[in-house]
């Protein structure tokens, strides 16, 4: 199995698990699993020579029993329809599960953005957005960002279906503070991830003062994960990016390595740590790993070397499902992407809500509102793993898909 394809059987897997859990009838149970809408898109765009370039572009509608279908644009030369059609699905379960009132989608071009300049990210992001318009809306479709988009993408997005329909801030979340982006919206996912630890750290009696931390994965996710675990004085003992990794048994100097990156984009230079690979890095001994790159980068070929307490999917999809089940033999639980990385979509939500009331909230108002949701999903999850004895994750797919499968009965057919 390509790793690609991993996160595509991490959720089918799940998600069939927890309907029988559930009791679920099977013609209910596909009628929510199948995607509501595939769109395929051409991009032609100019590069900076003058040549012209076609790339395909995707957006995946999974589900919008619940509210608008909601959920990140990437660029990475891996994406394909097979991926986004899994991405989009896990949207629904994470906006269920948080208990937004949101769907699920996802969009993604397959595109190397560092092969390209900055002109020409732009010219390819608005006509993706054309070319995708006609699906979109700030009550239909919301997109934001993902692996490889960023703030400044969002604005070109906004920009673009602005131009076309007037100013709409709603329609993307995820944007520049000054085009409506919400206070708090950039630390969100990293917040949220720090948060599960957190929880997880309480309900299995581990010190977070005297427990060490691996993350893979410096972007924005796993940096800002970095920053709030120091917060709250976890070691943080190794990192990689794509340049590599990095080992500091002692501890690596967090606020200085998150400021190296924030500036160069890259933890490579740093000047911390004995340098080691990636491989190396996951196999490093800690408390809590937290994959927080790409799907299937905890696999059957590396589950069994791993040394750590539990796994934190950051990343979305980052366990494949062989892998899940070598973690559960050894007794590592590992703590979902649906409900660990949440954070960032509930921010969007608090984005577009004060995007349609005009009104701009205080970084504390929703630095507060992120915990009080973060606490009570990973509570609802905790307290159904307890009374069912199943993992993390499928009482995770079970609070989701329940709530999905009454709404759904509820709005009829
Ligand atoms: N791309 C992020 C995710 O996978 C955020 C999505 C959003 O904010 O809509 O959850």
């Amino acid at each position: 199995m390509s790793k690609k394809t991993s996160s595509v059987n991490a959720a089918t897997g799940a998600y069939q698990r927890a309907v029988e859990l559930l009791g679920l009838k099977p013609n209910i149970a596909r009628a929510l699993e199948m995607p509501d809408r595939e769109l395929t898109v051409e991009v032609p765009f100019r590069r900076d020579n003058g040549e012209v370039m076609s790339l395909l572009g995707f957006r995946v509608q999974h589900n919008n029993t619940r509210g608008p279908f909601k959920g990140g644009i990437r660029y990475h030369h891996h994406v394909d329809l097979a991926e986004v059609r899994a991405l989009a699905s896990l949207m629904t379960w994470k906006t269920a599960l948080l208990d937004i009132p949101y769907g699920g989608g996802k969009g993604g071009i397959a595109i190397d953005p560092s092969k390209f300049s900055v002109h020409e990210l732009e010219r390819l992001s608005r006509k993706f957005f054309r070319a995708i318009d006609p699906v979109i809306g700030p009550n239909i479709d919301i997109p934001a960002p993902d692996v490889n988009t960023n703030a400044q993408v969002m604005g070109w997005f906004m920009d673009e279906y602005s131009q076309a329909h007037g100013y709409t801030p709603a329609i993307v979340t995820g944007k520049p503070l000054e085009l409506g982006g919400s206070e708090g919206r950039e630390h969100a996912t990293g917040k949220g991830t720090a948060i599960t630890v957190r929880e997880t750290a309480n309900k299995n009696d581990v010190a977070l003062d005297k427990s060490t931390v691996v993350i893979q994965g410096f972007g924005n996710v796993g940096s800002f994960t970095a920053k709030f675990l120091d917060e709250y004085g976890c070691k943080i003992v190794g990192v990689s990016d794509v340049t590599g990794g990095i080992h500091e048994p002692d501890g690596l100097e967090i606020s200085s390595l998150f400021d190296h990156n924030y500036k160069n984009r890259t933890i490579d230079g740093c000047g911390q740590g004995k340098n080691i690979t990636n491989d190396e890095l996951l196999t490093l001994e800690c408390d809590f790993l937290i994959p927080a790159a790409l799907g299937g980068a905890i696999n059957k070929e590396n589950a069994d070397a791993l040394n750590c307490r539990f796994v934190i999917e950051a990343a979305n999809g980052p366990v494949t499902p062989k892998a899940a089940e070598t973690l559960w033999e050894k007794s590592v639980p590992v703590i979902p992407d649906i409900l660990t990385n949440a954070g960032g979509v509930t921010v969007s939500y608090f984005e577009w809500v004060q995007n349609l009331q005009q009104f701009k909230w205080e970084l504390e108002d929703v630095d507060t509102k992120l915990e009080t949701k973060m606490v009570k999903a990973f509570q609802e999850v905790y307290n159904i793993k307890v009374e069912k004895k199943v993992p993390m994750r499928i009482a995770s797919f079970m609070v989701a898909i329940d709530r999905v499968a009454r709404s759904f009965q509820l709005r009829g057919v």
